[in-house]
């Protein structure tokens, strides 16, 4: 009862964010559940595309990776087994689609992310035709204010723990907004909207995926 209380509030969240990303040149498409979100990119995806995709423990979360491995008709550009990743990042600026999560999104409807390479947010900016952006309701914040204050908090520390960094936020649990050689904090990209309308299309999970 209690998750169901949670998720009846969430989701009216969603719907209100649903529509300012909407305003904000984006399409939208609000699911519940993980399952639903992967049914429909598969869905989504056409026979005979290209498909690259960012670094995104959602993707994993949605068992896509593993999925695209196995479609004949679809030729998945796999950064994480091709051995040239600068060729794998290169031809992802090229792919038909591109699939990736976004670190935080703000209730005034702009996607927030921050980038190392800077693969991930070159691909969502200019390239791929069509971008599908997964997000739990998890990264849903206020503003621009909460976006970084989560960077700093959960998504720049814990991947810095994923990703095995010797970074400071490893050891503080925290960002401390360091200049290290190995950060993977180089980029700050805000999309406040999406150029070419539909072209960015967010696929909003009321359920906590990723970090
Ligand atoms: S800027 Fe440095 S300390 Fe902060 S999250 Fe990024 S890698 Fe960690």
């Amino acid at each position: 009862m209690v998750q169901e209380n949670i998720a009846a509030v969430n989701r009216l969240k969603l719907q209100r964010l649903a529509k300012k990303l909407e305003n904000n040149n984006f399409a939208v498409t609000l699911v519940e559940t993980k399952e639903e979100a992967a049914a429909f990119i598969q869905g989504a995806i056409p026979e005979g595309s290209s498909v690259g995709v960012g670094g995104s423990v959602t993707l994993d979360e949605l068992g896509l990776i593993d999925w695209l491995r196995q479609q004949p008709g679809i030729r998945f550009i796999d950064r994480y087994t091709m051995e040239d990743k600068k060729q794998a990042f290169r031809e992802s600026m090229f792919a038909d689609v591109y699939l990736m999560s976004s670190n935080a999104i703000t209730m005034d409807g702009y996607l927030y992310n921050v980038d190392g390479n800077g693969n991930r947010v070159a691909a969502l900016i200019y390239g791929p035709d069509q971008v599908y952006v997964i997000a739990g309701v998890n990264k849903v914040v206020r503003d621009l204010e909460d976006a970084k204050h989560r960077v700093e908090q959960i998504a720049g520390p814990v991947n810095n723990v994923r990703l095995n960094k010797d970074n400071p936020c490893v050891k503080l649990g925290e960002c401390a907004h360091c200049n290290h050689a190995t950060t993977i904090c180089n980029q700050y990209v805000i999309s406040r909207r999406s150029g070419t309308k539909g072209r960015i299309h967010v696929v909003l999970v009321n359920e906590e995926l990723g970090y």
